[in-house]
């Protein structure tokens, strides 16, 4: 009989040795990251001061400021043994990018300098033409260039042998379109700025700056190396796309805020030890609720960095795993049956001072700038809550929005009952600004008594105020949070802008006016406010009562991005064109082609290479048992029953075969047409629906085939043994 490797190896693998971490993490923290303060002590004070009034108020970087910032970057990277620089941009893959050069530039035969200039570190110029940019730009026209983006610092990475200089920088096509995620972010920060100043200004403040705050904690799964490289599902598409459920998943709730495991822990101190050299504030750390889940999350940072250090963060847990022979699934739903990953992301708006605009204070029903700001995102979810729900469709995503683990696919806002108490009230007129003539609090200063209490309690929620902060729960893992973020900035934005113009109309003091504009605005958009439980049929029924979109697949959700109302809207505030916003669509609709066909194609192979295979190898094993032991005992009823088994598991292997076949048929079939909008809905029906009958006949076939003929490792073993 073969000996079973699969469970051995794990089982018997030797934790990775690290050291213990003993040395404080202030005494390390932000390292590797050029830093203000690095600057600081690198640049001529002259150039500090200007770098820094050019970051703050936007002026133009100039050439001798910015040689000068290259040679200390360069300086200071080669201290940390870097030999190569990179533009680190963030193309519309989803991930990131970078292409390194050399520090070493040849003077003679034989003879090199290391040289790094301005406008090297202005400026790139990676080819364009093998990035997606849903029909934007010619291949003949395959210039793009990279841009330095100041507001986020340069880094160095450590993989493999290498160090490698990294310089965050947006990318445009040669002419001018937009062609990554980190440029709109940009936008639509700076048109909740402009929006968020004007509504303050009404309300007779004068703020600096305002900026969007956001915190994702990032869920993902670790199982062992040696089965992830055994299982070409995970391999290729990220996630099982066989394995029969074991009898054991989450159903004892052991897991989620468990003790962690040594294993795990010493990968997390080493994720989190890269990461703080990084400057990336990792705060927390825990079991997540299916067995081998896990989360980290940082703290809260300005847009803009949070979402590079998210990258980061993510692209750490992938690396560290390897060293530690395990693999970080960043899939939302890498197995059936346990829960998926998601990427909780926590949104508030801050001045320039730190102050948080969505603290309610001790009073909130007299917090008259909170109500607005509130109110405000209020109206934005109830207007554009089909295109926020775009902004977290795609393939993977499917498996989990409104699974029953994850938020549904209906944006609804959770307030709490207390907030939504003082909502509900304004709403009918029984708070008003003569409700207590002394409370018109502006400040926003104090934290919140009751407040973080209350509203923490709805898990099943998609949008919730947890306190001080609103958070998105339907982001899916693998995902990056720019594209929601910038949404969410821009619609709220938009709403924001709606408020204050309310505000400007009506004139006259603004402390009366404020309630009655808030009372208005939450008579129209209250449907989208719900308090109870998200995962009941009865909500579903209820939201679409209240005409509330429920998209529930990726072809359905993404229409809207490419509608008349979301092009406008884009436009109007100068985050994308309308023909970068169809663009944008065409991406993601033909991004969700490509990953159903990779996983068709991979389903096929592992069917006919895999599992029928050994599928057989069991069936001719039970019909020669069954020829010599009818030889010896004759037919008897024993013999009959086991003869049953060996039709069933003959009628499993015909299925899978000729279902194998038809997936195939109908994967062409989708391809004949060549209309990308029906091809992505043709896979999310027809193609989908026959991936889950094949799975159906393949787990069964799992379950009575001999374990030790079993070609791939199973779930118990993958989830459990680590
Ligand atoms: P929970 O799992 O209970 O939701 P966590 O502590 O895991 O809470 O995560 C909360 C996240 O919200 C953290 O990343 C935190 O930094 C972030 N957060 C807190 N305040 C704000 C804020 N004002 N703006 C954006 N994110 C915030
Ligand atoms: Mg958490």
């Amino acid at each position: 009989m073969k000996k079973n490797l699969r469970k051995i190896f794990a089982a018997e693998r030797e934790p990775a040795k690290t050291t213990l971490k003993t040395r404080m993490v202030s005494s390390y923290y932000g390292e590797d990251t050029f830093s203000f303060k690095v600057m600081k002590s690198k640049l001529p004070s002259d150039v500090f001061k200007k770098l820094k009034k050019i970051i703050n108020e936007g002026e133009k970087l100039d050439l001798d400021t910015a040689n000068a910032i290259a040679h200390a970057m360069k300086e200071w990277s080669i201290e940390k043994g870097a030999t190569h620089y990179c533009h680190w941009f963030q193309p519309l893959t989803g991930t990131t990018a970078e292409k390194h050069d050399s520090f070493a530039d040849p003077v003679d035969v034989g003879e090199s300098i290391e040289r790094f200039s301005g406008k090297q570190l202005m400026q790139g110029e990676p080819d364009a033409s093998s990035f997606p940019s849903g029909g934007l730009r010619a291949t003949f026209e395959a210039r793009g260039y990279t841009a330095w983006d100041l507001t986020s610092p340069a880094f160095v990475i450590r993989n493999g042998n290498c160090v490698t200089l990294c310089i965050p920088t947006a990318f445009i096509s040669y002419t001018g379109e937009v062609l990554d995620s980190k440029t709109p972010l940009l936008r639509s920060v700076k048109a909740l700025d402009t929006s968020s100043r004007r509504l303050l200004k009404i309300l007779g403040k004068n703020v600096k700056k305002i900026i969007a705050t956001l915190g994702p904690e990032q869920e993902y799964f670790l199982i062992d190396k040696d089965y992830y490289y055994k299982r070409q599902d995970l391999v290729l598409a990220n996630r099982t796309l066989i394995g029969a459920a074991p009898s054991k998943g989450q159903q004892l709730e052991d897991q989620y805020f468990g003790p962690i495991k040594d294993r795990v822990i010493s990968f997390m101190a080493d994720v989190e030890e890269e990461l703080f050299r990084l400057g990336v504030p990792a705060k927390t750390r825990h079991n997540e609720v299916a067995p081998s889940q896990f989360e980290i999350a940082p703290v809260f940072e300005e847009a803009n960095i949070a979402v590079d250090h998210n990258h980061l963060v993510m692209e750490t847990l992938r690396r560290t795993a390897r060293e530690h022979n395990l693999a970080a699934l960043l899939h939302e739903k890498p197995f059936a049956e346990v829960n998926g990953s998601g990427k909780h992301l926590n949104w508030s708006l801050s001045d320039d001072e730190g102050n948080n605009l969505l603290n309610p204070g001790n009073t909130p029903s007299q917090n008259v700038q909170f109500l607005l700001f509130l109110t405000a995102v209020i109206r934005a979810i109830y207007m554009h809550a089909d295109l926020l729900r775009s902004t977290v469709a795609f393939a993977g995503n499917d498996h989990r929005l409104g699974a029953n683990e994850a938020p549904p696919a209906i944006l609804s806002i959770f307030l709490g009952d207390q907030l939504f108490k003082i909502v509900s009230d304004i709403e009918k007129g029984v708070i008003t600004s003569e409700t207590d003539k002394e409370f018109l609090d502006f400040g926003v200063s104090t934290l919140p008594l009751l407040l973080k209490d209350n509203t923490d309690r709805n898990r099943t929620s998609p949008f919730a105020f947890t306190g001080n902060k609103f958070e998105f729960r339907a982001v899916g893992s693998s995902q990056s949070i720019s594209w929601p973020a910038t949404v969410l900035n821009l619609i709220i934005a938009e709403s924001i802008d709606f408020v204050a113009e309310a505000l400007e109309k009506k004139g006259g003091d603004v402390k009366k006016t404020a309630f009655e504009v808030i009372r208005d605005v939450i008579k129209d958009s209250k449907k989208v406010l719900f308090n109870e439980n998200g995962y009941t049929q009865e909500w579903e029924e209820e939201a679409t009562r209240r005409g509330l979109p429920n998209h529930k697949t990726t072809p359905e959700a993404l229409k809207v991005l490419a509608s008349d109302k979301s092009k406008k809207l884009f436009a109007k505030y100068e985050i994308l064109s309308e023909v970068e916003v169809v663009s944008r669509y065409n991406i993601f609709v033909e991004r969700y082609i490509k990953e159903m066909e990779i996983e068709a194609l991979t389903l096929y192979g592992m069917v006919l290479n895999n599992i029928i295979p050994a599928g057989l190898e069991y069936q001719g094993r039970i019909a020669k048992s069954i020829e010599s032991t009818e030889k010896v005992l004759g037919s008897s009823d024993c013999i009959k029953i086991q003869k049953e088994l060996l039709k069933k598991i003959c009628t499993l292997i015909s299925s899978l075969s000729k279902s194998a076949d038809e997936l195939i048929a109908l994967k062409d079939k989708a391809h004949s047409s060549h209309d990308e909008p029906a091809i992505a809905e043709f896979y999310c029906k027809d193609v989908k629906a026959k991936m889950v009958e094949i799975r159906g006949y393949s787990d069964d076939l799992e379950k009575i085939v001999d374990d030790q003929m079993w070609p791939l490792p199973k779930y118990w073993e993958m989830l459990f043994i680590s």
